[in-house]
């Protein structure tokens, strides 16, 4: 569906950017040197600017619009909850927060059948921990390099990529492993069987000096997103499942990116007939209509706080507006088989479209996802596999990247980009004429990507 887009309005564009510019603080940006696109509007997967100029958004949001933009069943829930009963105290039982509940158990894996509400993923990964470290006796927490679990101060500690390296506090107790990524294997296998074999062994090993008697939990996202979407090669989840059962050690699945239809699953988990002890969640939940996330809990742990006390909340946990737009989300999932959607998506047209632009451009290193849940590697030589830009690069390091994405862009297609890699992330419920779209924007992009090759 191409929407309308609103009539060109510079001069409202420039009054929004000068207030933004004056007052808004803006996340994970050096204040001075940024110029955030003024938004006009937004619909399905496009969204438009104040200058008339529309983008085909691969990006969704920070991989969160995953019914994409102003779906109106979650908008009419949203505003006829508002009229109905616009917020109530967690300690309450309300029916659109049940409901919510319900819906989202009934989609979990496994006996995952409480859900605790948060306002977003760190929020769930802090609480996720918490029930871990209580449920067990144990305090440390182990996690993997190349990940990331949200900004928070514990969140942040386990996320194990560079983002943690500015507020690193050393969090006590967080211990972090590697994880299976076989393009660049920190156990240097060469197929994917050895690299499971050589990830597991080697998380074992960290058990065994680390003492499993002090683990608290092992925290993994199911499919890592911001890092890389590097789907675990077979057997991995079932690997880590079983080394937590044998140190009795809580199996945590971060799937506040991968869950809820973006790997065509509802959950990525599902993909790996893995069930894991809890799974944090947020984003795709409710389309990030408005804020929620949330912990899916197993029988076993939510069982550890029947007679004793959960002591931990947050005033706005399971608001009434996020549940009723997760709860309209959920419905639209089904009625319109968006799951099975991205699924096909993933298979027929942008893994394959994907896989056929990488034969045609030498930057293309890596091609690699499932679902709408896909990245490409960018590289200087496909031989020595050298980053187009080195991990962590800003500055004039991040030009060659910088001038892939301002390609993209004057083609009318906003990308996700993180480091060396461009993430092909659109909605769950994208058409198969706009990833089309999507891919002859990459195409000329990548083209810019192979003159640094
Ligand atoms: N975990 C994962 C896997 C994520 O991708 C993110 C956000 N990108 C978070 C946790 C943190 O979520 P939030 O930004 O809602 O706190």
């Amino acid at each position: 569906m191409t929407p309308h887009v609103a009539a060109p309005d510079p001069q409202a564009g420039a009054a929004v950017k000068a207030a933004d510019r004056a007052h808004v603080f803006h996340s994970w940006s050096a204040q001075g040197l940024i110029d955030p696109l003024a938004v006009a509007g937004a619909e399905g997967s496009y969204f438009w600017d104040y200058d008339g100029n529309r983008y085909l958004d691969f990006s969704s949001g920070l991989v969160y619009t995953n019914i994409g933009y102003q779906h109106p069943k979650v908008v009419a829930a949203i505003q006829e909850q508002a009229g109905k009963l616009a917020t109530f105290a967690p300690a309450f039982a309300v029916d659109v927060r049940s409901e919510a509940a319900r819906l989202i158990a009934e989609r979990t894996p496994g006996d995952l059948d409480k859900i605790f509400f948060t306002n977003g993923g760190a929020e769930a990964v802090e609480n996720a921990v918490r029930m871990a470290r209580l449920h067990t006796g144990r305090h440390k927490v182990l996690s993997a390099f190349r990940s990331y679990h949200g900004a928070t101060s514990t969140a942040i500690n386990l996320t194990g990529d560079p983002r943690r390296w500015a507020s690193d506090t050393g969090t006590a107790g967080v211990v972090r492993f590697w994880a299976p990524f076989l393009y660049r294997s920190p156990f240097y296998s060469e197929n994917e069987q050895q690299e499971c074999e050589r990830a597991l062994a080697h998380l074992e090993d960290t058990i065994a000096f680390e003492g499993p008697a002090t683990i608290a939990a092992i925290i993994l996202e199911s499919v890592p997103g911001t890092a890389g979407i590097m789907t675990p090669p077979p057997g991995y989840l079932a690997g880590v499942r079983e080394i937590c059962d044998k140190y009795g050690i809580v199996f945590v699945l971060d799937e506040v990116m991968a869950g809820f239809g973006r790997t065509g699953k509802w959950f990525a988990a599902d993909n790996f007939d893995v069930v894991p002890d809890l799974i944090t969640f947020a984003k795709g939940v409710n389309s990030g209509y408005v804020p929620l996330g949330g912990v899916a809990i197993n029988a076993e742990i939510a069982a550890t706080f029947d007679k004793r006390p959960y002591p931990g909340g947050m005033t706005y946990s399971g608001h009434p507006l996020a549940c009723a737009a997760a709860v309209a989300t959920i419905q639209v999932m089904e009625d319109e088989k968006v799951v099975e959607h991205a699924a096909h998506i993933g298979e027929n047209v942008l893994g394959p479209g994907l896989r056929e632009l990488a034969e045609r451009h030498p930057s293309v290193g890596d091609v690699r996802g499932l679902g709408v849940f896909w990245a490409i590697e960018l590289v200087r030589d496909r031989e020595t596999r050298e980053p187009l830009v080195p991990y962590n690069a800003a500055g004039e390091a991040a030009a060659p990247m910088a001038a892939v994405g301002s390609t993209m862009k004057k083609n009318g297609l906003w990308p996700f980009i993180n480091m060396n890699r461009v993430h092909a992330v659109p909605a769950c419920n994208v058409s198969e004429s706009e990833v089309k779209e999507g891919l002859a924007a990459l195409d000329v992009a990548l083209s810019v990507a192979d003159e640094y090759t």
